[in-house]
Parts: structure tokens; C-alpha cells; sequence
């Protein structure tokens, strides 16, 4: 037999449209559902839990898409309601009408929970999962049971939460999943308690839900496989309420990578899918609006970053010295930081990288290193803006073309009206030469850098079809040194169409000035990067 053939499969459950939805502020519309139930599936994720249909239109709707996953499209919801049959329970009919792959019910397996929350009796709890997975089991649908509160159920009656559990097994259900719902339980008590229902109920049928309330959701799910379950449930980098889900941006490296796990257990995401892992994390950040984690392990910005110079030249030379794995395999980069305390190996690698390869003694270095110390000096930061870090480097290097010159910009904001009639209004005027052509762009804006963003964007001329695809992902705004002789620092981080985001910095005393040329400097990257002539 092949060491492959040997391996165990370990599935994995993706609950980022379901559990995931219940984060603050987070509010998926149809859409949105479907694109992440694309990505969850390209990657190769077993299940893809999508949300209650019956419960609200758009998941409803969303079950009755015609569909092309290979990911097992998983509906969640209640067991039947105590005290009613199965047949005579509609939310019960709403989600074995829906076009699911499968069903996810969720029952309550502390025994505290059924008398106080539910209200009725232990043994009317056992009917209800046993009636609700045949039902769903009689419809044709493969069948999980979430045990909601299963470890501090068990904590207080084991033999209660495991009869709910075995319950389920027994009337069918493919997996029945331990919940830790308030996500307070630690690594070595999921090990046991997971070690001691995989004495009852095979593991191959037992799954994890962990919540990061101690910050260690990654780690109760590991806890868990080692104990003898074998489905793992989680969301796209940790998204789900309070402090979170079990990441399965980490969790899915970690399986893949580590040999511990590696060599024992085979998962869905196959091997040329993990460097698509950074790409997916950002995507999600992307729909929701957010700034990446740049200190997410694996495809955090940070992940596999070194500022030190003894580190740094050690890392160009052997990589190994100080990553736990290459960046390359999840789609990351290294990256050493350029700053004020680097010294010309930091320097040099990150002109290999770009590639502007130069001889390390050419005297454009020594050059570049003493502008970056002078410039941080005065409150830039090279290390948080990569783009503007290469700017730099091509500037000193002749290798920018002038592409070209804002000649005037002039912004204004009114307030009009009075007396809580008013209004605030901003707008922009931008002159831009290119070439000998002179173009004048206005335009209104939220907020004086919106409106100066958007006239500078408006109409760059033969340059406009290389930008279209640009846009800004985040805007920070630190105050340096502080009192009214303040320096202000701005960070723009931008996107475009392929996915790629860079970071571009503009310090002045202005804080228009500075958004300005922050502004410049990620549409001129963004130009040199398209291949755009000078
Ligand atoms: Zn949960």
C-alpha cells in the first residue's frame, strides 16, 4: 500500500455564511454568498455551511440557485420544536424543502440548557434530534448534529450530552459535531472529553466546532483531531461573533504543512490550491470591507517579515533560518523590511525581489539607504509601504518615467445652510499635464481626499485605461509627534483587478498634502506596474 493510501481523510466544514454572518457588522447579501461559496469550493472544502433557509429570503433564495459545487452545500437549523411531531413543525418543513446537499441541525446537549432554555424534558430533547435526523435522513439528505454547549454539557453531565450525541449516531446523522458554543473550553480538556466519545461513537463520525474565546479555537480543533475526530469546522480567517470561529486559514497550512498532521491525514484542499490560500483571505476581507490582519499567521502581510539586518542577511542567504515554512507554499511573500535601522542587506534583497538587481557596492545603494534614513527621520515608514518603498528605489535608480505633473490642485470645503439645515460640500480641481496636453478635472467628494482622489482619477488622458482597475482599500492617518507643530503621516493601501494590494506614504504637515502624495505614488506605481509608457 502507498503512504498515501495510509492516510486518514480529515473533512472540513466552512461555517463563514452561517456562524461567520453573526459577526458584528458583518451583513452578506446574496451575492456575496455566492461568490465565497465559489471560493470556498475552488479550494476544496467538503462543506460549505451557507445559512437557514426558511429563516430569511436570502438564504432561501440562495438554496434555490441552480448550483455547480463540488462542496456539499450545507443548510443549518433547529431540530423540531418540543411538544410538536416532525411533520407538523414548518421551520422544521422549510429546511427539508430546501435544496441542500445536506443538513446541519443544531440541539442543545446540556442538560441545564434543555430545562431552563427549552423548557422541557430531557427525554422529549433525545425524541426531537432523533425524529429531526430521520426526517432529514427520509428526505435523502446527509445529516450533522452541532451538540450546541457540548463541553460544558459534559462538563456537568457526561452521560446527558453523550445520549444526545449517540442519539444522533444512532438515528443516522454522518457526523455528530461537538460544539464548544461559548468557546471558553481549553486544548487539553477537548482532548479528553473528544478521546472519550471516541470511545462510543467512531471519530470518523465526530466533528469540532470551536469558538476563540481563549484564543484557542486553532488549537482545541487540533486537541480534537488528535483525540480521534476527524471533521474540523471553521470560517475564513476566524470570522464568527464575539472573538471568532477556529481559522481555517491557519487550521488548513497547518494540516497541509506540518508533517504531525501531513503525513497522517489527507484533506480536500489539494496541493496546488494552498497558494491560493493568501489570495482567498484577502478576497473575504475585500467583500467585507476590511483591512486585512497584517499579523494573520500564513497570509498576514507580517506573516513572514523580518526588519532586523543580522536576520535579514541571514534570510536572503538561507530562508530557512528564520521561516517556520516558505511563504511561497500559501501564496505569501517574504519580505524584509526596509527601514531605518536596516542595513544594505535588507536593502538589497528587497531590490532583488522587485527586480532591480544591482551590484551590492554600486554607490546608488549607499544613496537609497541614506534618502530612506533621512526621509524616516521626518516621519515616513518604508516598512508599511512597499510601493512606495519601490518608488523610491526606481527614482534613485532612473528608472521611473515621467509619466506626468499634477501643475495645481485646489480643494474646498463649504458648509451651507444653518440651523440643522446645513450641508457640507467638498470639491477638487486638479490641472495634470501629460505631454503637451494640459487637463483640467473637477469633482465632488466625500471628504476633501475623496474629492481630491476622484478628480485626480477622473481623466488622466492615454494613462486613464491603465488605472481604471485601481482602487483604494483603506486610508490611515497617524499624528506624529503630536501639538499643533504635528506631522501627519497617511498610509493608502490600494488594490486593482488582479488582487494585488500595495501600501503608498505621504508625510507632511498638510494632511491633504500628504493624502496627495500618497495618492500620486500608488497611481504611479499602479502605472509602472501595468507597463504603461512613459
Ligand atoms: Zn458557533
Amino acid at each position: 500500500m502507498t503512504r498515501q493510501a495510509m492516510k486518514e481523510r480529515l473533512y472540513l466544514f466552512d461555517t463563514t455564511l452561517r456562524d461567520g454572518a453573526q459577526t458584528n457588522g458583518v451583513d452578506f447579501t446574496l451575492a456575496d454568498k455566492l461568490h465565497i461559496a465559489g471560493m470556498l469550493d475552488e479550494l476544496g472544502i467538503d462543506y460549505v455551511e451557507a445559512g437557514y433557509p426558511g429563516a430569511n429570503p436570502t438564504d432561501t433564495n440562495l438554496f434555490a440557485e441552480k448550483r455547480k459545487l463540488d462542496a456539499k452545500l450545507t443548510a443549518f437549523g433547529m431540530t423540531r420544536r418540543p411538544g410538536r411531531s416532525a411533520s407538523n413543525d414548518p421551520g422544521l418543513a422549510a429546511l427539508l424543502d430546501a435544496q441542500a446537499d445536506a443538513i446541519c441541525f443544531v440541539a442543545k446537549s446540556w442538560d441545564y440548557h434543555v430545562r431552563v432554555a427549552l423548557e422541557t424534558t430531557e427525554e422529549e430533547n433525545l425524541a426531537s434530534i432523533r425524529d429531526s435526523v430521520r426526517a432529514a435522513k427520509a428526505k435523502g439528505c446527509e445529516v450533522l448534529l452541532d451538540c450546541e454547549h457540548f463541553f460544558d454539557g459534559y462538563k456537568a453531565n457526561p452521560a446527558y450530552a453523550l445520549a444526545c450525541a449517540q442519539a444522533a449516531y444512532e438515528a443516522g446523522a454522518r457526523w455528530v459535531v461537538l460544539c464548544d458554543t461559548n468557546g471558553g473550553t481549553l486544548p487539553h480538556e477537548v482532548e479528553r472529553i473528544v478521546r472519550e466519545v471516541c470511545a462510543k461513537i467512531p471519530g470518523d463520525h465526530v466533528g469540532i466546532h470551536a469558538h476563540n474565546d481563549t484564543e484557542q479555537a486553532v488549537a482545541n480543533s487540533f486537541a480534537a483531531v488528535r483525540a480521534g475526530a476527524r471533521q474540523i469546522q471553521g470560517t475564513l480567517n476566524g470570522l464568527g461573533e464575539r472573538c471568532g470561529n477556529a481559522n481555517l486559514t491557519s487550521i488548513i497550512p497547518t494540516l497541509m504543512l506540518k508533517p504531525d498532521f501531513s503525513e497522517k491525514f489527507e484533506i480536500c484542499v489539494p496541493e496546488q490550491k494552498l497558494p491560493t490560500l493568501t489570495q482567498v483571505s484577502h478576497a473575504l476581507d475585500e467583500i467585507l470591507n476590511r483591512a486585512p490582519n497584517r499579523h494573520a499567521p500564513y497570509v498576514g502581510e507580517s506573516a513572514f517579515a523580518t526588519k532586523a539586518g543580522i536576520h535579514a542577511s541571514a534570510i536572503v542567504k538561507e530562508p530557512a533560518t528564520y521561516e517556520h515554512v516558505a511563504p511561497e507554499r500559501v501564496g505569501n511573500r517574504r519580505k524584509v523590511l526596509v527601514s531605518d535601522q536596516s542595513g544594505r542587506s535588507n536593502v538589497l534583497a528587497e531590490l532583488e525581489r522587485i527586480g532591480l538587481a544591482v551590484d551590492k557596492d554600486d554607490h546608488r545603494v549607499i544613496r537609497l539607504l541614506d534618502e530612506i534614513k533621512e526621509r524616516e527621520a521626518i516621519g515616513y515608514a518604508y516598512e508599511a509601504a512597499d510601493a512606495s518603498f519601490e518608488l523610491l528605489a526606481r527614482r534613485m535608480l532612473g528608472t521611473v518615467p515621467k509619466f506626468f505633473d499634477v501643475s495645481y490642485f485646489d480643494v474646498k470645503v463649504e458648509q451651507r445652510g444653518q440651523n440643522g439645515g446645513s450641508e457640507v460640500l467638498t470639491t477638487a480641481v486638479v490641472k495634470v499635464k501629460i505631454g503637451n496636453e494640459m487637463l483640467i478635472n473637477a469633482a465632488e467628494g466625500n471628504g476633501p481626499v475623496n474629492a481630491l482622489d476622484v478628480a485626480l482619477r477622473k481623466d488622466l488622458g492615454k494613462y486613464q485605461k491603465y488605472i481604471d482597475g485601481l482602487k483604494l482599500t483603506d486610508y490611515r492617518v497617524r499624528i506624529l509627534n503630536g501639538g499643533t507643530e504635528a506631522i501627519t503621516r497617511v498610509l493608502i493601501e490600494s488594490a486593482d483587478e488582479s488582487g494585488e494590494h500595495w501600501t503608498t506614504i505621504g508625510v507632511s504637515s498638510n494632511i491633504i498634502d500628504a493624502s496627495f502624495q500618497a495618492l500620486m505614488d500608488s497611481i504611479v506605481y499602479k502605472l509602472i506596474k501595468s507597463g504603461a509608457p512613459g
